[in-house]
């Protein structure tokens, strides 16, 4: 018998994490290594959520168990903060607080999968839904988009990937890893499109505070009510309040499937750190200043990356307009000739950029489409604009 299960021993390591632990490794070697890899804001979490988290350290409740569910208080807010960010009303036994938005994908695709059941996972994708469905014994259908369209799927498409056996379309807009936004027509569309087939949706509305320019996010249910019975939502502090390491995120749905998926929780991980809960708390209800302010800075970033990027022969990237990723096509890049190599995918591309300019990013194959980089614009304006100029003198050596 093998020493790993097969359902385990088919999970790959996350492309994202890996390349972002390169990086750091080769920078802890003393290279001066500029990392594209992360999902991570670059700031520091705002001065009173530590402080609400520092002084959750002294009090002695935080030292015990507490619900499986989520702090009660915690609940209350996230029902808050769903009415006034999305305009979706939900009842706090419609929440639980889940060990970071992953977490919250996980028990969400355990808990609405049978084994052969089918999900629509429009690509690119972030690198964790595939592996999640399929360890939930479901089967990911994907539904290809690319820069042509912005990276938007319509229900066309959707339509064509339908069969009797899909149970859940997976919806991330704002996307990790393109940063196309859904116009909110083609939401309610999607929306409808679903209800009306009976297609449950799980939508991941993570980078909800990210958009730019006229991007507006709205949330799928809220749009389209017939959904709310048939909808899982999943959102978390991690990207909204710089709070990556803090690992807090929650789902939303229906109350059967919340306390389905609270049981399952029950048995593996139980509470969240009530640390964690108590900063989160403090995060949900607070302003939403610190989140105005790392946008301002998160979208010059976004003008300066899109920019430098459209001045490389052979790189082509539509404008991003949420979360903080740019996802360029380097399709025409490859087969030529760099400083004596012939990177033919998008992965060995990735590593002589790596190699060469001491430049990380994130190969498309990790995110179910080849011929891509996923580039992070979570990182200082200075190491911005000097790596990607790296990476442009390289690649412009091209022939
Ligand atoms: N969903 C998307 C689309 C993400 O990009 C991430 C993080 O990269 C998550 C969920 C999960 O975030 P966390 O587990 O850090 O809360």
């Amino acid at each position: 018998k093998p020493r790993v299960s097969a359902r385990i021993g088919g999970i790959s390591e996350s492309a994202t994490l890996a390349v972002d632990s390169k990086a750091k490794a080769l920078k802890a070697a003393g290279r001066p290594v500029i990392g594209f890899g992360a999902g991570e804001p670059d700031f520091p979490t705002p001065g009173p959520i530590v402080q609400a988290a520092s002084a959750a350290c002294e009090d002695p409740r935080n030292h015990r168990y507490s619900p499986a569910s989520g702090l009660p208080e915690l609940r209350e807010a996230i029902v808050t903060k769903t009415a006034r960010d999305s305009n979706y009303t939900i009842q706090p036994n419609q929440v639980l607080v889940t060990n970071g938005g992953k977490q919250a994908v996980y028990q969400a695709f355990a808990t609405l999968l049978d084994r052969g059941d089918e999900v629509l996972l429009p690509a690119p994708y972030w690198t964790t839904y595939p592996e999640a469905v399929s360890l939930a014994g479901g089967v990911p259908v994907v539904v290809g988009t690319d820069e042509s369209t912005g990276y938007l799927a319509g229900i066309e498409q959707l339509e064509a990937a339908r069969t009797p056996r899909t149970k859940v379309l997976l919806f991330n807009s704002p996307s990790n890893p393109t940063g196309a936004v859904y116009p909110p027509e083609r939401i309610e569309e999607i929306g409808r499109w679903a209800a009306e087939h009976g297609i449950w949706v799980i939508t991941d509305e993570i980078y909800e505070h990210l958009v730019y320019g006229s991007a507006r996010h709205v949330s799928m249910p809220a749009v389209v009510p017939e959904l709310a019975d048939t909808c899982v939502v999943l959102n978390g502090v991690a990207k909204t309040y710089a709070m990556t390491g803090w690992r807090v995120g929650w789902m939303i749905g229906p109350t059967d499937v919340i306390k389905a998926a609270t049981n399952l929780q029950s048995h593996l991980t139980s509470n969240v750190a009530n640390v964690s809960q108590r900063a989160a708390l403090e995060a949900v209800s607070g302003p939403l200043d610190a989140v105005a302010e790392m946008r301002e800075a998160f979208d010059r970033r976004r003008r300066t990356i899109v920019d430098m990027l459209a001045e490389i022969p052979g790189v082509s990237c539509p404008e991003p307009h949420g979360a903080f990723y740019a996802y360029p096509s380097v399709k025409e890049l490859l087969g030529s000739e760099i400083r004596g190599v012939r990177p033919r995918t998008s992965t060995e591309l990735a590593e002589l950029v790596l190699e060469q300019a001491e430049v990380a990013v994130v190969p498309g194959e990790a995110f179910g489409t080849p011929g891509y980089f996923r580039m992070s614009y979570a990182l200082g304006d200075e190491d911005l604009a000097e790596g990607v100029r790296r990476m442009g003198n390289l690649l412009r050596e091209a022939k």
